[in-house]
Protein backbone atom coordinates (compact mmCIF):
# COMPACT_ATOMS: atom_id res chain seq x y z
CA UNK A 1 0.00 0.00 0.00
CA UNK A 2 0.94 3.67 -0.84
CA UNK A 3 0.28 6.34 1.79
CA UNK A 4 -0.66 9.27 0.37
CA UNK A 5 0.87 12.54 1.30
CA UNK A 6 -2.57 14.43 1.64
CA UNK A 7 -4.15 15.72 4.57
CA UNK A 8 -7.42 13.58 3.34
CA UNK A 9 -8.57 12.11 6.63
CA UNK A 10 -7.63 15.45 8.92
CA UNK A 11 -11.16 16.72 10.82
CA UNK A 12 -10.45 19.98 11.09
CA UNK A 13 -7.55 22.42 9.72
CA UNK A 14 -6.05 25.98 11.80
CA UNK A 15 -3.12 27.97 10.19
CA UNK A 16 -0.03 29.16 11.95
CA UNK A 17 2.77 30.97 10.86
CA UNK A 18 5.41 27.90 12.42
CA UNK A 19 4.83 25.03 13.75
CA UNK A 20 7.40 23.30 15.72
CA UNK A 21 7.33 19.80 16.71
CA UNK A 22 8.87 18.69 19.84
CA UNK A 23 9.14 20.85 23.07
CA UNK A 24 12.27 19.67 23.97
CA UNK A 25 15.68 21.54 24.68
CA UNK A 26 15.41 22.95 21.47
CA UNK A 27 11.56 23.40 20.88
CA UNK A 28 10.92 25.50 23.98
CA UNK A 29 13.85 27.95 23.00
CA UNK A 30 12.35 28.06 19.57
CA UNK A 31 8.89 28.55 21.06
CA UNK A 32 9.73 31.40 23.10
CA UNK A 33 12.17 33.41 20.65
CA UNK A 34 9.44 32.78 17.78
CA UNK A 35 6.67 34.31 19.82
CA UNK A 36 8.22 37.25 21.75
CA UNK A 37 7.48 39.51 19.53
CA UNK A 38 4.16 39.21 19.45
CA UNK A 39 3.98 39.12 15.39
CA UNK A 40 4.10 35.71 14.86
CA UNK A 41 1.54 32.72 15.46
CA UNK A 42 3.09 29.70 17.04
CA UNK A 43 2.08 26.07 17.54
CA UNK A 44 4.55 23.78 20.03
CA UNK A 45 3.38 19.91 19.46
CA UNK A 46 4.89 17.95 22.27
CA UNK A 47 4.11 14.06 22.36
CA UNK A 48 4.23 13.94 26.61
CA UNK A 49 2.48 15.28 28.55
CA UNK A 50 2.85 18.66 31.11
CA UNK A 51 5.94 18.63 33.41
CA UNK A 52 3.81 18.30 36.14
CA UNK A 53 5.67 15.38 37.67
CA UNK A 54 7.14 16.76 40.93
CA UNK A 55 10.42 14.49 40.47
CA UNK A 56 11.37 16.37 37.25
CA UNK A 57 12.06 20.02 39.25
CA UNK A 58 14.03 17.81 42.11
CA UNK A 59 17.92 17.50 40.74
CA UNK A 60 18.33 13.69 42.43
CA UNK A 61 15.16 12.97 40.98
CA UNK A 62 16.25 12.24 37.31
CA UNK A 63 17.59 8.76 38.93
CA UNK A 64 13.23 8.11 39.35
CA UNK A 65 12.29 9.45 35.81
CA UNK A 66 14.99 7.30 34.17
CA UNK A 67 12.65 4.69 33.76
CA UNK A 68 9.42 6.27 34.18
CA UNK A 69 7.05 5.63 30.73
CA UNK A 70 4.45 8.71 30.96
CA UNK A 71 7.75 11.18 30.76
CA UNK A 72 10.49 9.13 28.70
CA UNK A 73 10.60 7.26 25.02
CA UNK A 74 12.44 4.71 26.42
CA UNK A 75 14.44 3.48 23.41
CA UNK A 76 16.52 0.23 23.37
CA UNK A 77 18.86 0.13 20.92
CA UNK A 78 19.16 -3.03 18.53
CA UNK A 79 21.93 -5.86 19.98
CA UNK A 80 25.43 -3.71 19.52
CA UNK A 81 28.20 -5.97 18.09
CA UNK A 82 31.14 -4.25 19.73
CA UNK A 83 29.02 -4.69 23.40
CA UNK A 84 29.04 -8.58 22.87
CA UNK A 85 25.27 -8.05 21.74
CA UNK A 86 23.45 -6.38 24.08
CA UNK A 87 21.00 -3.59 23.71
CA UNK A 88 21.74 -0.66 25.27
CA UNK A 89 18.67 1.25 26.92
CA UNK A 90 18.49 4.84 25.55
CA UNK A 91 16.08 7.15 27.80
CA UNK A 92 14.63 10.35 26.07
CA UNK A 93 12.84 12.77 27.64
CA UNK A 94 8.72 12.73 26.49
CA UNK A 95 7.53 15.58 28.27
CA UNK A 96 7.50 19.24 28.23
CA UNK A 97 10.85 20.09 28.45
CA UNK A 98 11.95 17.07 26.54
CA UNK A 99 15.22 15.49 27.83
CA UNK A 100 16.10 18.64 29.36
CA UNK A 101 13.40 17.41 31.86
CA UNK A 102 14.85 14.30 32.98
CA UNK A 103 18.40 15.20 32.18
CA UNK A 104 21.42 14.94 35.00
CA UNK A 105 21.65 18.97 34.74
CA UNK A 106 25.36 19.25 33.71
CA UNK A 107 26.21 22.46 32.13
CA UNK A 108 28.89 22.22 29.72
CA UNK A 109 29.67 23.46 26.45
CA UNK A 110 32.76 21.34 24.78
CA UNK A 111 35.40 22.66 23.09
CA UNK A 112 36.42 25.46 21.23
CA UNK A 113 38.10 23.05 18.62
CA UNK A 114 34.59 21.23 18.16
CA UNK A 115 32.87 24.56 16.99
CA UNK A 116 36.47 25.55 15.08
CA UNK A 117 35.78 21.92 13.55
CA UNK A 118 32.55 22.13 12.29
CA UNK A 119 33.42 25.58 10.34
CA UNK A 120 36.02 23.88 8.50
CA UNK A 121 34.09 21.37 8.02
CA UNK A 122 32.27 23.79 5.19
CA UNK A 123 29.42 25.28 7.85
CA UNK A 124 29.96 28.52 7.53
CA UNK A 125 28.88 31.19 10.88
CA UNK A 126 29.56 27.78 13.13
CA UNK A 127 32.92 28.21 14.71
CA UNK A 128 32.95 29.10 18.11
CA UNK A 129 33.48 32.68 17.70
CA UNK A 130 30.51 32.90 16.26
CA UNK A 131 28.47 30.70 18.60
CA UNK A 132 30.10 31.71 21.87
CA UNK A 133 27.36 35.11 21.30
CA UNK A 134 24.38 32.26 21.39
CA UNK A 135 25.54 30.72 24.62
CA UNK A 136 25.46 33.97 26.56
CA UNK A 137 22.43 35.04 25.52
CA UNK A 138 20.89 32.18 26.42
CA UNK A 139 22.49 32.17 29.92
CA UNK A 140 21.97 33.73 33.27
CA UNK A 141 25.35 32.67 35.12
CA UNK A 142 25.21 33.04 38.89
CA UNK A 143 28.87 33.85 39.32
CA UNK A 144 28.46 36.80 36.93
CA UNK A 145 28.71 37.90 32.88
CA UNK A 146 32.65 37.90 31.72
CA UNK A 147 33.94 36.97 28.55
CA UNK A 148 32.90 33.37 28.25
CA UNK A 149 29.47 33.53 30.45
CA UNK A 150 25.81 35.52 29.38
CA UNK A 151 24.05 37.22 32.74
CA UNK A 152 20.30 38.06 32.45
CA UNK A 153 19.25 35.54 29.79
CA UNK A 154 16.44 32.82 30.17
CA UNK A 155 18.97 29.87 31.11
CA UNK A 156 20.22 29.70 35.25
CA UNK A 157 23.60 27.91 35.52
CA UNK A 158 24.69 27.72 38.82
CA UNK A 159 27.54 26.07 41.17
CA UNK A 160 26.48 22.72 43.50
CA UNK A 161 25.94 24.23 46.89
CA UNK A 162 26.96 21.05 49.02
CA UNK A 163 30.03 20.55 50.54
CA UNK A 164 31.16 16.99 49.46
CA UNK A 165 34.90 16.08 51.01
CA UNK A 166 34.77 12.87 48.31
CA UNK A 167 33.98 15.17 45.43
CA UNK A 168 36.84 17.89 46.58
CA UNK A 169 39.22 14.49 47.18
CA UNK A 170 38.45 13.53 43.51
CA UNK A 171 39.37 16.86 42.29
CA UNK A 172 42.64 17.12 44.29
CA UNK A 173 43.55 13.19 43.38
CA UNK A 174 43.50 14.56 40.13
CA UNK A 175 46.00 17.19 40.72
CA UNK A 176 48.52 14.85 42.27
CA UNK A 177 48.59 13.15 39.08
CA UNK A 178 49.25 16.14 37.10
CA UNK A 179 45.46 16.92 35.77
CA UNK A 180 45.11 20.64 37.03
CA UNK A 181 42.55 22.12 38.89
CA UNK A 182 40.04 24.24 36.40
CA UNK A 183 37.31 26.55 38.01
CA UNK A 184 35.01 26.51 35.25
CA UNK A 185 34.82 23.56 32.17
CA UNK A 186 33.22 26.46 30.02
CA UNK A 187 35.54 29.15 29.96
CA UNK A 188 38.90 29.77 28.19
CA UNK A 189 39.79 26.20 28.56
CA UNK A 190 38.32 23.09 29.13
CA UNK A 191 41.00 20.78 30.21
CA UNK A 192 41.93 19.84 34.31
CA UNK A 193 39.45 18.85 36.79
CA UNK A 194 37.21 20.77 38.92
CA UNK A 195 33.29 20.64 39.63
CA UNK A 196 29.83 21.01 37.43
CA UNK A 197 27.85 23.68 37.25
CA UNK A 198 24.20 22.70 36.58
CA UNK A 199 21.32 24.40 34.78
CA UNK A 200 19.01 24.98 38.21
CA UNK A 201 18.15 27.46 39.84
CA UNK A 202 18.01 27.98 43.76
CA UNK A 203 17.97 23.56 43.95
CA UNK A 204 15.61 23.30 41.36
CA UNK A 205 15.61 21.98 37.76
CA UNK A 206 15.72 24.82 35.05
CA UNK A 207 14.51 22.22 31.91
CA UNK A 208 13.84 24.94 29.07
CA UNK A 209 10.36 24.40 29.73
CA UNK A 210 10.82 26.04 33.37
CA UNK A 211 13.68 28.47 31.70
CA UNK A 212 11.87 29.05 28.29
CA UNK A 213 8.07 27.86 27.71
CA UNK A 214 6.61 29.08 31.49
CA UNK A 215 7.85 32.94 30.49
CA UNK A 216 5.80 32.56 27.09
CA UNK A 217 2.96 30.20 28.10
CA UNK A 218 0.33 32.85 28.13
CA UNK A 219 1.17 34.53 25.31
CA UNK A 220 -1.97 34.78 23.13
CA UNK A 221 0.38 33.65 20.04
CA UNK A 222 1.93 31.26 20.96
CA UNK A 223 -0.35 27.62 21.40
CA UNK A 224 1.09 24.55 23.28
CA UNK A 225 -0.67 20.91 22.67
CA UNK A 226 0.64 18.10 24.58
CA UNK A 227 0.11 14.45 23.94
CA UNK A 228 0.21 15.29 20.52
CA UNK A 229 2.30 13.29 18.49
CA UNK A 230 3.02 14.23 15.38
CA UNK A 231 2.46 11.63 12.68
CA UNK A 232 3.86 13.12 9.62
CA UNK A 233 4.47 16.40 7.14
CA UNK A 234 2.11 17.13 4.71
CA UNK A 235 4.45 18.70 1.63
CA UNK A 236 2.86 20.19 -1.89
CA UNK A 237 4.85 21.21 -4.53
CA UNK A 238 8.03 20.48 -2.77
CA UNK A 239 7.42 22.65 0.46
CA UNK A 240 6.39 21.93 4.02
CA UNK A 241 2.73 22.62 3.48
CA UNK A 242 1.64 21.40 7.66
CA UNK A 243 1.38 18.80 10.27
CA UNK A 244 -0.84 15.81 10.87
CA UNK A 245 -0.82 14.78 14.40
CA UNK A 246 -2.76 12.54 16.33
CA UNK A 247 -4.44 13.58 20.33
CA UNK A 248 -6.75 11.23 21.95
CA UNK A 249 -7.02 9.30 19.12
CA UNK A 250 -8.24 12.91 16.54
CA UNK A 251 -5.84 12.84 13.86
CA UNK A 252 -5.63 16.67 12.86
CA UNK A 253 -4.10 18.76 10.70
CA UNK A 254 -2.03 22.42 11.04
CA UNK A 255 -0.84 24.20 8.18
CA UNK A 256 2.55 25.92 8.15
CA UNK A 257 2.21 29.46 6.55
CA UNK A 258 5.88 29.88 7.01
CA UNK A 259 7.83 27.29 8.35
CA UNK A 260 7.93 23.37 9.96
CA UNK A 261 10.72 23.34 12.43
CA UNK A 262 11.47 19.84 13.77
CA UNK A 263 12.91 19.68 17.11
CA UNK A 264 12.17 16.06 18.00
CA UNK A 265 15.44 14.96 19.15
CA UNK A 266 18.30 12.94 17.35
CA UNK A 267 16.01 9.88 17.37
CA UNK A 268 12.94 11.17 16.75
CA UNK A 269 13.34 14.11 14.26
CA UNK A 270 14.84 11.57 11.38
CA UNK A 271 12.18 9.05 12.08
CA UNK A 272 9.50 11.95 11.38
CA UNK A 273 10.85 12.90 8.60
CA UNK A 274 11.27 8.95 6.94
CA UNK A 275 7.35 8.98 7.81
CA UNK A 276 6.87 12.08 6.08
CA UNK A 277 8.72 10.61 2.66
CA UNK A 278 11.93 12.34 3.02
CA UNK A 279 14.86 9.69 3.98
CA UNK A 280 16.60 6.94 1.65
CA UNK A 281 14.38 6.06 -0.63
CA UNK A 282 14.62 2.31 -0.22
CA UNK A 283 13.82 2.40 3.12
CA UNK A 284 10.53 4.78 2.82
CA UNK A 285 9.50 2.53 -0.33
CA UNK A 286 10.78 -0.84 2.00
CA UNK A 287 7.41 0.99 4.16
CA UNK A 288 4.82 1.58 1.30
CA UNK A 289 5.90 5.62 2.18
CA UNK A 290 5.67 7.96 -0.57
CA UNK A 291 9.27 9.28 -1.33
CA UNK A 292 9.02 12.75 -1.28
CA UNK A 293 12.98 13.58 -1.33
CA UNK A 294 15.60 10.99 -1.42
CA UNK A 295 17.47 12.23 1.06
CA UNK A 296 19.67 9.08 1.70
CA UNK A 297 21.63 10.70 4.87
CA UNK A 298 18.60 11.15 6.73
CA UNK A 299 19.04 9.06 10.20
CA UNK A 300 22.78 8.67 9.24
CA UNK A 301 25.88 9.48 11.09
CA UNK A 302 24.36 8.74 14.80
CA UNK A 303 27.14 9.53 17.43
CA UNK A 304 26.60 8.88 20.68
CA UNK A 305 29.01 9.16 24.23
CA UNK A 306 29.41 5.63 25.95
CA UNK A 307 30.39 5.42 29.28
CA UNK A 308 31.95 3.18 31.33
CA UNK A 309 32.01 3.26 35.09
CA UNK A 310 33.91 2.40 37.97
CA UNK A 311 32.68 1.49 41.22
CA UNK A 312 34.38 2.24 43.99
CA UNK A 313 33.71 1.03 47.65
CA UNK A 314 33.81 3.71 50.11
CA UNK A 315 35.62 3.33 53.16
CA UNK A 316 33.39 6.15 55.13
CA UNK A 317 29.41 6.00 55.77
CA UNK A 318 29.38 9.34 53.64
CA UNK A 319 27.99 8.57 50.51
CA UNK A 320 24.32 9.15 48.81
CA UNK A 321 24.07 5.20 49.06
CA UNK A 322 24.72 5.21 53.27
CA UNK A 323 22.05 8.44 53.04
CA UNK A 324 19.13 6.93 51.01
CA UNK A 325 19.11 3.66 52.39
CA UNK A 326 18.94 4.79 56.41
CA UNK A 327 15.41 5.84 56.63
CA UNK A 328 16.30 8.73 59.58
CA UNK A 329 18.75 10.37 56.89
CA UNK A 330 16.65 10.02 53.83
CA UNK A 331 14.08 11.42 55.93
CA UNK A 332 16.60 14.38 56.99
CA UNK A 333 17.90 15.29 53.16
CA UNK A 334 14.18 15.03 52.30
CA UNK A 335 13.12 17.86 55.12
CA UNK A 336 16.61 19.96 54.21
CA UNK A 337 16.08 19.76 50.73
CA UNK A 338 12.11 21.40 51.18
CA UNK A 339 12.91 23.81 54.11
CA UNK A 340 16.39 25.46 52.12
CA UNK A 341 16.59 23.60 48.66
CA UNK A 342 20.22 22.22 49.60
CA UNK A 343 21.46 19.10 50.43
CA UNK A 344 21.70 15.79 48.77
CA UNK A 345 18.79 15.68 46.90
CA UNK A 346 20.42 18.59 44.45
CA UNK A 347 23.19 16.38 43.28
CA UNK A 348 23.03 16.37 39.64
CA UNK A 349 24.81 13.42 37.15
CA UNK A 350 28.05 14.09 38.54
CA UNK A 351 29.47 16.44 41.38
CA UNK A 352 32.96 16.50 40.19
CA UNK A 353 34.66 16.12 36.66
CA UNK A 354 37.55 15.86 34.80
CA UNK A 355 38.65 16.56 31.10
CA UNK A 356 41.94 15.22 30.27
CA UNK A 357 43.89 13.26 27.39
CA UNK A 358 45.19 9.90 26.54
CA UNK A 359 47.74 10.70 23.92
CA UNK A 360 49.96 13.75 24.83
CA UNK A 361 49.92 14.71 21.01
CA UNK A 362 46.66 15.52 21.11
CA UNK A 363 45.32 18.90 20.77
CA UNK A 364 42.56 18.67 23.31
CA UNK A 365 41.10 16.67 26.09
CA UNK A 366 39.58 13.46 24.41
CA UNK A 367 37.77 12.11 27.45
CA UNK A 368 35.62 13.35 30.12
CA UNK A 369 35.04 11.98 34.18
CA UNK A 370 31.64 12.28 35.72
CA UNK A 371 32.60 11.80 39.73
CA UNK A 372 29.19 10.90 41.26
CA UNK A 373 29.14 10.23 45.22
CA UNK A 374 26.69 7.60 44.91
CA UNK A 375 27.20 3.69 43.10
CA UNK A 376 24.08 1.40 41.33
CA UNK A 377 24.79 -1.79 39.48
CA UNK A 378 23.13 -0.10 36.69
CA UNK A 379 21.99 3.41 36.32
CA UNK A 380 18.59 3.88 37.53
CA UNK A 381 18.40 0.93 39.58
CA UNK A 382 18.25 1.19 43.21
CA UNK A 383 21.75 2.54 45.24
CA UNK A 384 24.32 -0.61 45.97
CA UNK A 385 23.50 -1.66 49.77
CA UNK A 386 27.48 -0.65 50.67
CA UNK A 387 28.93 2.66 50.69
CA UNK A 388 30.17 3.16 47.10
CA UNK A 389 30.81 5.74 44.55
CA UNK A 390 31.53 5.99 40.80
CA UNK A 391 33.52 7.45 38.45
CA UNK A 392 33.02 6.94 34.42
CA UNK A 393 34.68 7.32 31.21
CA UNK A 394 33.38 8.85 28.33
CA UNK A 395 35.17 9.56 25.29
CA UNK A 396 34.55 12.62 23.94
CA UNK A 397 34.62 12.42 20.33
CA UNK A 398 33.90 8.64 18.81
CA UNK A 399 34.40 7.78 15.49
CA UNK A 400 31.92 4.77 15.50
CA UNK A 401 28.80 5.81 13.84
CA UNK A 402 25.24 4.60 13.75
CA UNK A 403 21.81 4.74 12.29
CA UNK A 404 18.16 5.56 13.09
CA UNK A 405 15.57 3.92 10.61
CA UNK A 406 11.68 3.19 11.03
CA UNK A 407 10.60 -0.23 11.82
CA UNK A 408 7.29 0.31 10.21
CA UNK A 409 4.69 2.91 8.47
CA UNK A 410 3.30 3.57 11.77
CA UNK A 411 4.33 6.93 13.57
CA UNK A 412 3.78 4.96 17.03
CA UNK A 413 6.55 2.58 16.61
CA UNK A 414 9.69 3.09 18.21
CA UNK A 415 12.48 3.66 15.58
CA UNK A 416 15.63 1.03 14.92
CA UNK A 417 18.64 2.38 16.66
CA UNK A 418 22.14 1.25 15.62
CA UNK A 419 24.96 3.14 17.42
CA UNK A 420 27.88 0.72 16.87
CA UNK A 421 29.26 1.42 19.79
CA UNK A 422 33.26 0.41 19.96
CA UNK A 423 33.57 -0.10 16.23
CA UNK A 424 36.78 1.74 15.89
CA UNK A 425 39.86 1.14 17.09
CA UNK A 426 40.20 4.64 18.46
CA UNK A 427 37.33 4.15 20.29
CA UNK A 428 38.50 0.81 21.45
CA UNK A 429 41.92 2.59 22.78
CA UNK A 430 40.50 5.71 24.09
CA UNK A 431 38.28 3.57 26.18
CA UNK A 432 40.92 1.77 27.54
CA UNK A 433 43.18 4.36 28.48
CA UNK A 434 41.04 6.66 30.05
CA UNK A 435 39.80 4.14 32.63
CA UNK A 436 43.95 3.01 33.44
CA UNK A 437 43.99 7.27 34.05
CA UNK A 438 41.00 6.83 35.95
CA UNK A 439 42.38 4.22 38.07
CA UNK A 440 46.07 6.46 38.68
CA UNK A 441 43.13 8.71 39.73
CA UNK A 442 41.40 6.58 41.98
CA UNK A 443 44.60 5.32 43.30
CA UNK A 444 46.19 9.35 44.20
CA UNK A 445 47.04 9.91 47.62
CA UNK A 446 44.27 12.05 48.53
CA UNK A 447 41.17 9.72 47.77
CA UNK A 448 43.17 6.88 49.98
CA UNK A 449 41.04 7.92 53.31
CA UNK A 450 37.76 7.12 51.03
CA UNK A 451 38.67 4.39 49.23
CA UNK A 452 37.91 1.07 50.77
CA UNK A 453 38.67 -1.05 47.45
CA UNK A 454 37.56 -1.30 43.71
CA UNK A 455 34.46 -3.38 43.16
CA UNK A 456 34.08 -3.11 39.41
CA UNK A 457 36.19 -3.06 37.58
CA UNK A 458 38.32 -4.69 40.43
CA UNK A 459 42.08 -5.16 40.94
CA UNK A 460 42.13 -8.60 38.77
CA UNK A 461 41.95 -6.93 35.48
CA UNK A 462 44.60 -4.97 34.43
CA UNK A 463 45.83 -5.96 30.70
CA UNK A 464 44.35 -3.63 28.25
CA UNK A 465 42.37 -6.81 26.71
CA UNK A 466 40.91 -7.30 29.88
CA UNK A 467 39.64 -3.39 30.02
CA UNK A 468 38.86 -3.52 26.80
CA UNK A 469 36.60 -6.75 27.40
CA UNK A 470 35.37 -5.22 30.82
CA UNK A 471 34.19 -1.94 28.45
CA UNK A 472 32.10 -4.35 26.46
CA UNK A 473 30.72 -5.63 29.48
CA UNK A 474 29.24 -2.75 30.78
CA UNK A 475 29.36 -0.08 28.19
CA UNK A 476 26.42 1.79 28.06
CA UNK A 477 25.10 5.47 27.13
CA UNK A 478 25.73 8.63 28.80
CA UNK A 479 22.58 9.72 26.74
CA UNK A 480 24.21 12.58 24.12
CA UNK A 481 23.17 10.60 20.17
CA UNK A 482 23.37 13.26 18.07
CA UNK A 483 23.82 13.81 14.09
CA UNK A 484 20.77 12.16 12.46
CA UNK A 485 19.98 14.60 10.54
CA UNK A 486 23.72 16.14 9.81
CA UNK A 487 24.34 20.13 8.84
CA UNK A 488 27.18 20.15 5.99
CA UNK A 489 27.97 21.18 2.18
CA UNK A 490 28.42 17.44 1.10
CA UNK A 491 25.35 15.71 -0.66
CA UNK A 492 24.65 13.42 2.54
CA UNK A 493 24.03 16.04 4.92
CA UNK A 494 20.50 16.39 5.67
CA UNK A 495 20.73 20.19 6.35
CA UNK A 496 22.25 23.00 5.10
CA UNK A 497 24.31 25.94 7.33
CA UNK A 498 21.06 27.82 8.13
CA UNK A 499 19.24 24.43 9.11
CA UNK A 500 17.14 24.43 5.85
CA UNK A 501 16.29 20.65 4.72
CA UNK A 502 18.00 20.77 1.29
CA UNK A 503 16.13 20.11 -1.42
CA UNK A 504 12.91 21.02 0.33
CA UNK A 505 11.18 24.81 1.14
CA UNK A 506 9.66 25.72 4.35
CA UNK A 507 11.32 23.01 6.42
CA UNK A 508 14.15 23.36 9.39
CA UNK A 509 15.28 21.21 11.76
CA UNK A 510 16.49 22.10 15.02
CA UNK A 511 17.86 19.87 17.97
CA UNK A 512 20.52 17.50 18.63
CA UNK A 513 20.64 15.78 15.11
CA UNK A 514 21.72 19.01 13.09
CA UNK A 515 25.54 18.90 14.81
CA UNK A 516 28.20 18.24 11.96
CA UNK A 517 30.00 15.77 14.66
CA UNK A 518 29.40 15.16 18.39
CA UNK A 519 31.05 18.01 20.75
CA UNK A 520 33.22 17.15 23.52
CA UNK A 521 30.93 17.30 26.45
CA UNK A 522 27.31 16.87 27.51
CA UNK A 523 24.70 18.05 24.57
CA UNK A 524 22.05 20.34 26.39
CA UNK A 525 23.68 23.61 26.41
CA UNK A 526 24.76 23.51 22.62
CA UNK A 527 21.58 22.23 21.35
CA UNK A 528 19.80 25.07 23.19
CA UNK A 529 22.77 27.63 21.69
CA UNK A 530 22.00 25.90 18.50
CA UNK A 531 17.75 26.40 19.06
CA UNK A 532 18.81 30.33 19.81
CA UNK A 533 20.91 31.21 16.81
CA UNK A 534 18.51 29.05 14.57
CA UNK A 535 15.83 31.37 16.10
CA UNK A 536 17.44 34.15 14.87
CA UNK A 537 17.80 32.97 11.31
CA UNK A 538 14.11 32.11 11.29
CA UNK A 539 13.35 35.74 12.77
CA UNK A 540 15.22 37.46 9.42
CA UNK A 541 14.37 34.99 7.03
CA UNK A 542 10.53 36.70 8.16
CA UNK A 543 11.84 39.95 7.99
C1 LIG B 1 19.01 10.62 31.23
C2 LIG B 1 19.69 11.75 30.49
C3 LIG B 1 20.70 12.46 31.13
C4 LIG B 1 21.34 13.50 30.46
N1 LIG B 1 22.22 14.29 31.14
C5 LIG B 1 22.69 15.43 30.56
C6 LIG B 1 23.44 16.37 31.31
O1 LIG B 1 23.68 16.20 32.51
N2 LIG B 1 23.88 17.50 30.67
C7 LIG B 1 23.64 17.71 29.34
O2 LIG B 1 24.10 18.72 28.81
N3 LIG B 1 22.93 16.83 28.61
C8 LIG B 1 22.42 15.72 29.19
N4 LIG B 1 21.63 14.87 28.48
C9 LIG B 1 21.44 15.13 27.04
C10 LIG B 1 20.53 16.31 26.74
O3 LIG B 1 19.54 16.45 27.71
C11 LIG B 1 19.93 16.10 25.35
O4 LIG B 1 20.98 16.00 24.41
C12 LIG B 1 19.03 17.24 24.92
O5 LIG B 1 18.07 17.52 25.91
C13 LIG B 1 18.35 16.87 23.61
O6 LIG B 1 17.66 17.99 23.14
P1 LIG B 1 16.78 17.92 21.81
O7 LIG B 1 16.08 19.23 21.70
O8 LIG B 1 17.65 17.48 20.69
O9 LIG B 1 15.75 16.74 22.06
P2 LIG B 1 14.77 16.48 23.28
O10 LIG B 1 15.06 17.40 24.42
O11 LIG B 1 14.78 15.03 23.55
O12 LIG B 1 13.35 16.95 22.73
C14 LIG B 1 12.60 16.29 21.76
C15 LIG B 1 11.14 16.49 22.10
O13 LIG B 1 10.35 16.15 20.98
C16 LIG B 1 9.24 15.39 21.41
N5 LIG B 1 8.80 14.58 20.28
C17 LIG B 1 9.50 13.59 19.67
N6 LIG B 1 8.80 13.09 18.63
C18 LIG B 1 7.64 13.78 18.58
C19 LIG B 1 6.52 13.73 17.73
N7 LIG B 1 6.46 12.87 16.70
N8 LIG B 1 5.48 14.57 17.98
C20 LIG B 1 5.53 15.45 19.00
N9 LIG B 1 6.59 15.54 19.84
C21 LIG B 1 7.63 14.72 19.62
C22 LIG B 1 9.79 14.59 22.56
O14 LIG B 1 8.77 14.06 23.37
C23 LIG B 1 10.67 15.61 23.25
O15 LIG B 1 9.96 16.38 24.18
C24 LIG B 1 20.98 13.81 29.11
C25 LIG B 1 19.96 13.10 28.47
C26 LIG B 1 19.31 12.09 29.15
C27 LIG B 1 18.20 11.35 28.45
Amino acid sequence: MTRSTSPASSASSEEFDYIIVGAGSAGCVLANRLSASGAHTVLLLEAGPRDTNPWIHVPLGYGLLFRNKTVNWMYQTEPEPGLEGRSVFQPRGKVLGGSSSINGLLYVRGQREDYDRWRQLGNTGWGFDDVLPYFKRAEDQSRGADAYHGAGGPLPVSDWRHPDPLSEAFVEAAAEIGIPTNPDFNGATQEGAGFYQTTSRHGRRASTAVAYLNPARRRPNLRIETAALAQRIVFAEGRAAGVLSSRGGVTRYARARREVLVASGAFNSPKLLQLSGVGPAELLRQHGIDVVHDAPGVGQDLQDHMQVRMVMRCAQTITLNDIINHPLRRVLAGLQYVALRKGPLTIAAGTAGAFFKTDPRLASPDIQIHFIPFSTTKMGDRLHRFPGFTASVCQLRPESRGSVRIRSADPAAPPEIRINYLASETDRTANVEGLKILRTILRAPALQPYVADEVEPGDALTSDADLLAFCRKVGSTIYHPTSTCRMGPDPRAVVDTQLKVRGLDGLRVVDGSVMPSLVSGNTNAPIIMIAEKASEMVLQDAR
